[in-house]
């Protein structure tokens, strides 16, 4: 079934470290041969094999209309006949930034990055420059990419991979990491407590993904708000997941919760490489030219990544039900996990909300880090290869959030549900 993968495989090991460009995709945490993906179209993938997967990841999120959607596709084949990138402004950016500022409650402006990384990395510079205060405050098993002041108790692949403390991030950038277990205000009150004056921001996950989904507590969010507001911390968003997923406006519509500054990625760019940070003028004004703090980009705005994400941003802008569409889709497909692990007796936890769903193997609540690190793994990391021989292709880890898109159709989650039912009576 994966013979080509197989050998694709061990030549990749030879070229890149772990034979892949990011390292959740060589399937470390659940063992096995990744599959390489040749085409993918809707809710399908293809892989070089010629197997078809019903894709719950969706490029980590970014294909929340599915692969391939036709308007993109038509308006990146138009957009690369002009130029694939100019390095001087256009007046598409300007319709960029105006349509996220028209989506995105609470933003006066924003700047186009080319990854989640470089907009969280940026959005704390400006925290520091804006508040002259070094420390920040973060979630452990968050993750907001892999710049070295937030590798500290960090989720996603660092998480997955079990390592404790990056080797490279000096000791004195990881002194003025804070960390707190999410959805533990009395932690965040304390570490404030213990550091006066001398924390610029805190950054979180509205609803966290990186160590499987993660909704927060009724009141936790507020609460952070309102530490911020007394003690003049500014509060970083990163909506590079929920960004344009949860709501056209993201958590902060859909949670009712105003950030100091948001970061995005995903989404925005339709697929392409993409990141951007917002904020109130009186804050982003501070971003170089305008102000002092520096950040720029060789690629940034680069007109193919603008029109492919200006394209899928007014699709989910122009279309009023699509959010309802993607909660009801996945609720459909949480009910069928249920009734099929139910019908096999184990114990488990489905977080979910809007189009964000995972599974973890456990009988508690799954609440922060620690109660997602117990929740068995090893169960697991036989369900995603029982989903994977029977076409499904599910996150390759447990600390991994599960991406639906509006491409799935009734079908698609009937055969997914069948396919775990199946897959349970073979591995229990
Ligand atoms: N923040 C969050 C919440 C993310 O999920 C990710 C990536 N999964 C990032 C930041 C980093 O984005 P990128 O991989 O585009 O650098």
């Amino acid at each position: 079934m994966f013979d080509q993968s197989k050998s694709l495989f061990e030549k990749a090991q030879t070229l890149m470290p772990g034979g892949v460009n990011s390292p959740v995709r060589a399937f470390r945490s659940v063992g096995g041969t990744p599959v390489f993906m040749k085409s993918a179209k809707g809710a399908y993938m293809y892989d070089v094999d010629g197997n078809r997967y019903i894709d719950y990841i969706n490029s980590w999120g970014p294909m929340v209309l599915g692969h391939a959607y036709e308007p993109v596709v038509n308006a990146i084949q138009e957009y690369a006949t002009y130029s694939t990138s100019f390095g001087a402004p256009t007046e598409l950016e300007i319709k960029v930034a105006e349509l996220i500022i028209s989506m995105v409650p609470n933003i006066d402006m924003v700047r186009m990055v080319n990854s989640g990384t470089e907009a969280c990395m940026t959005a704390l510079r400006l925290a520091r420059g804006y508040t002259g205060r070094n420390k920040f405050i973060k979630f452990e098993g968050n993750y907001h990419g892999h710049a070295d002041a937030f590798l500290v108790s960090a989720g996603s692949g660092v998480a997955t991979l079990g390592i404790q403390s990056v080797p490279g991030v000096t000791a004195t950038v990881a002194e003025d990491t804070l960390t707190a277990p999410y959805n533990n205000l009395p932690a965040v009150q304390q570490l404030i407590a213990d550091n006066p004056d001398q924390i610029a921001a805190i950054i979180i996950e509205p609803v966290a993904g990186n160590m499987g989904c993660i909704l927060p507590q009724p009141g936790f969010l507020e609460g952070l708000r309102a530490l911020c507001d007394e003690h003049g911390i500014l509060l970083i968003l990163d909506e590079v997941m929920t960004g344009f997923r949860l709501a056209r406006g993201g958590a902060q519509e859909l949670l009712n919760i105003k950030a100091d500054l948001v970061t995005f990625g995903k989404i925005i760019g339709g697929g392409m490489p993409v990141g951007a940070f917002a904020g109130r003028r009186e804050l982003m004004e501070h971003i170089a030219p305008a102000g002092k703090v520096y950040q720029a980009g060789t690629l940034s705005g680069n007109p193919i990544a603008m029109i492919a994400g200006y394209t899928l941003l007014n699709a989910l802008n122009d279309n009023p039900r699509i959010y309802s569409q993607l909660e009801e889709k996945t609720t459909l497909l949480a009910n069928g996990l249920r009734e099929a692990f139910g019908a096999a007796g184990v114990v488990y936890q489905i977080n979910q909300i809007g189009s964000m769903i995972s599974v973890h193997f456990a009988e508690y609540p799954i609440v922060d880090f620690t109660s997602a690190s117990g929740a068995n793994n090893e169960l697991f990391r036989r369900f995603f290869h029982a989903m994977l021989e029977r076409g499904v292709y599910l996150p390759p880890s447990a600390f991994e959030t599960w991406f639906v898109s509006n491409a799935l159709t009734t079908e698609d989650i009937e055969f997914t549900v069948n396919a775990a039912k199946s897959a349970m009576q073979s591995i229990i």
